[in-house]
């Protein structure tokens, strides 16, 4: 059961609804969010939820009976949208398009990639300063003074960064210069990250595990709303299968099912989801007609120079085409 507290409740009538829980016999967590303050009430027993819902200071009360409660669309009337400031907004209405590099690597890299976006009017650029990489002995990301680097020409550009971060202790030193912190797939259950995140003032994506089930990434992503974050998008990445033909088994399912179960936006990558460049657009125009909020996809402008994730990258002039596509398919 998720309990929405009125936003300027009586110290006594915060009181009695938690002595009515109790005696429900159900164990409460309170959330307070940049929206709101909840009581995630967990417990068995059957009874009446309108006993709660006539208590004095109850905004909204629902029963949830999955284990993400939170981030679930059963007590939520519509779709959340995610504010990324300046008018840049995920979710709702409309498809986000998201591109730029696997890996920050220069100034000129950066300087390339952000004219491309503006050409194309995208708004929010992708790229990794802290990369997970297989291989100990691959391109490991530019490090912090890489972003600081981004971030200089995104702010003059009026473009939204969204980065990945991969350790607690990066959190601190990063945020000054993300718009949106990434937790990648190697990340998805890390939950001391997650915790930390949850508490943190600025948009998280994150992505599905790489065998991560739905539920799991539902109950990650509750892990980041129940410490206080609302700002949050799920992205589907593709999953790990039997196959072989191609890098990862992007799951279309997941976008439908994703919207029906939570009110999240919902991104779909479909650079890492397949991880064969030729097929990217394809997937990405499949992943909009199944109700995607966004695309995230990298873009490179020679793609067979990229110092990660070449194969699976666009060059410009593929890039446009499936913006334009991708519009086509919005109007
Ligand atoms: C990435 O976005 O470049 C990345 C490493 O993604 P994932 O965590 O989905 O593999
Ligand atoms: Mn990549």
């Amino acid at each position: 059961m998720i309990i929405q507290l009125e936003e300027k409740i009586k110290p006594k009538h915060r009181e009695n609804i938690l002595f009515a829980i109790k005696n429900i016999g159900y164990k409460t967590t309170d959330v307070k969010t940049q929206k709101a303050e909840y009581l995630v009430c967990i417990g068995k027993k059957e009874f009446d939820i309108r006993l709660i819902g006539s208590l004095d200071g109850v905004a909204d009360v629902h029963r949830v009976s999955e284990s993400y409660k939170l981030v679930s669309k059963k007590w939520k009337v519509g779709y959340s949208a995610v504010d990324l400031g300046d008018g840049v907004t995920v979710g709702g209405n409309g498809i986000s398009i998201i591109a730029g590099p696997c890996s920050i690597e220069s100034e000129e890299q950066v300087q390339k990639v952000v004219a491309h976006l503006k050409e194309n009017k995208i708004k929010i650029m992708r790229g990794g300063v802290f990369k997970p990489r297989s291989s100990p002995y691959a391109f490991r990301g530019m490090g912090i003074e890489g972003l600081k680097m981004f971030n200089k020409i995104c702010r003059k550009n009026g473009i939204k960064i969204i980065t990945e971060v991969m350790q607690v202790s990066q959190i601190a030193e990063m945020y000054d210069y993300v718009d949106v912190f990434q937790v990648g797939a190697r990340n998805s259950q890390n939950f001391n990250l997650l915790d930390e995140l949850g508490k943190v003032d600025k948009p998280v994506l994150l992505k599905r595990g790489m065998s991560g089930t739905i539920d799991e990434l539902l109950q990650s992503a509750e892990y980041i709303f129940s410490n206080g974050n609302e700002k949050l998008m799920l992205c589907e990445r593709g999953i790990r299968t039997y196959e072989t033909a191609y890098r990862n088994t992007f799951d279309i399912n997941a976008i439908a099912v994703l919207k029906e179960k939570s009110h999240l936006p919902v991104i779909a990558d479909p650079s890492h989801g397949i991880g064969v460049r030729e097929f990217v657009p394809a997937i990405a125009l499949a992943a909009a007609v199944c109700g995607a909020d966004g695309i995230i996809y990298e873009v490179h402008e020679k793609p067979e120079e990229a110092a990660s994730d070449g194969q699976q990258t666009l060059n410009f002039a593929e890039s446009a085409e499936l913006v334009n596509k991708l519009r086509r398919i919005i109007k």
